[in-house]
């Protein structure tokens, strides 16, 4: 392997899982539903499979997902031009491997708000950039919160692009207008493109808003606007993912990506296109039933002795597990499976530096309730 993918041999998420299904452990690490999307995509998607749309589809994904992802966007007061602003790629991850494929140079930085999502690190990696992180801080609500003067003394000359996360993972941050005001002022300023991972953008609870950082003045421009369908439509295995930008960065990222996979998931598309045309109101049953299933699991972990973070969006909630006696939470992380007959992953995991994060669990709730009371059942005697 070579020198620069060295640190990333394998996923903390495929080793937690091997872990949970070695040891028969309720499953609370890695981030997927246990149960299907709505029926109609299902069906959609089986009348494509026997409905002949088995070869390649068009490069750029086919017109219908193109203009169902164009009048999706457009909800949120941002139009994109189908031919030509919108390229469907296998999934939000390759979406931010080709855009810093695409649109880094070897030696350019690229800053990475921490913790980060696994791909990040390693797709800013592969462009053969470096990253500069920046954590997010916790506020006296145990909210973790942008600092946006730790994002401007990152900043330096060489600094290329912005890695921006919200809903965030892990920490279930939804990041506010005045965060996001924050960091586009500073991407004028500084000339920066932001990518934005928005794969969560359905999931945001107790009536908060998703406000895509494209939206914001001054960044339509420079924004690549990523997200995918797998987190609002329960497909995580489809990896239909896409990205919105203007023609130019649209095309730059299209020329990575089109050597990675060229096209992926054709029989798959017409059935996103529908799922984003018809079903929202499902998407809606589905946010309603996240929200309470995070009420349910943060209650079980806080009986169980965690002390549990705040969460305003997406599958995950982060516990601190000092309360119960305990302070590297990457240990217990590993001795958990076997110990309690449970897995989830530790935070530090998405960090570069372990300080302020050692001490949180990420548990995933994105699980039928007889699995998280299950879950919460096994952990009560672990303090
Ligand atoms: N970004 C974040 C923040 C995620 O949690 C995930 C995992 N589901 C992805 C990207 C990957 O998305 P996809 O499966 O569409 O590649
Ligand atoms: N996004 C999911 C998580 O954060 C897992 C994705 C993966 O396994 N790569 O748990």
């Amino acid at each position: 392997l070579v020198s620069r993918l060295q640190p990333f041999s394998s996923t903390i998420f495929a080793e937690m899982t091997a872990l949970a299904v070695r040891s028969g452990a309720v499953n609370l690490g890695q981030g997927f539903p246990d149960s299907d999307g709505p029926p109609a995509m299902l069906e959609a998607a089986k009348d494509a499979l026997f409905g002949g749309a088995n070869q390649y589809p068009p490069g750029p994904g086919r017109p219908e997902l193109r203009a169902a992802i164009a009048r999706h966007r457009a909800r949120y007061g941002v139009d994109y031009d189908p031919d030509g602003e919108i390229l469907v790629t296998a999934g939000a991850t390759e979406a931010i491997a080709a855009s810093l494929l695409s649109l880094t140079e070897p030696g350019d930085e690229v800053i990475v708000i921490e913790p980060y999502y696994d791909s990040y690190a390693a797709a800013v990696a592969l462009a053969g950039a470096s990253r500069r992180t920046v954590s997010l801080v916790e506020d006296d609500t145990g909210r973790f919160a942008l600092d946006p003067g730790a994002v401007r003394a990152a900043i330096t000359p060489r600094t290329r692009a912005i890695l921006v996360n919200s809903p965030h993972n892990p920490t279930g941050t939804v990041f506010t207008r005045a965060e996001l005001e924050a960091l586009a002022a500073l991407c004028v300023e500084h000339d920066l493109i932001a990518i934005t991972d928005e794969v969560y953008e359905h999931l945001v609870f107790d009536g908060g808003e998703h406000i895509p950082l494209a939206t914001l003045p001054g960044m339509r421009s420079r924004t690549v606007s990523i997200s995918s369908a797998g987190k609002s439509f329960n497909c995580t295995g489809w990896k239909i993912g896409w990205v919105c930008a203007t023609p130019e960065l649209v095309s730059a990222v299209k020329a990575s990506k089109q050597f990675m996979t060229f096209v992926s998931g054709g029989p798959l598309q017409p059935a996103v296109a529908y799922a984003l045309d018809h079903e929202l109101e499902w998407v809606e049953g589905l946010r309603q039933s996240l929200a309470a299933k995070r009420d349910r699991l943060s209650a079980g972990l806080a009986d169980a002795g965690f002390s549990v973070r705040p969460c305003a969006g997406t599958y995950f909630v982060c516990a601190d597990i000092r309360p119960l006696g305990f302070t590297d939470a990457t240990e217990l992380a590993f001795q958990l499976p076997e110990r309690a007959g449970v897995a989830a992953v530790p935070v530090k995991a998405f960090t570069d530096r372990p300080e302020g994060w050692d001490h949180l669990l990420r548990f995933a709730f994105c699980k039928q309730d007889d699995v998280l009371d299950e879950g919460v059942a096994r952990l009560r005697n672990l303090g």
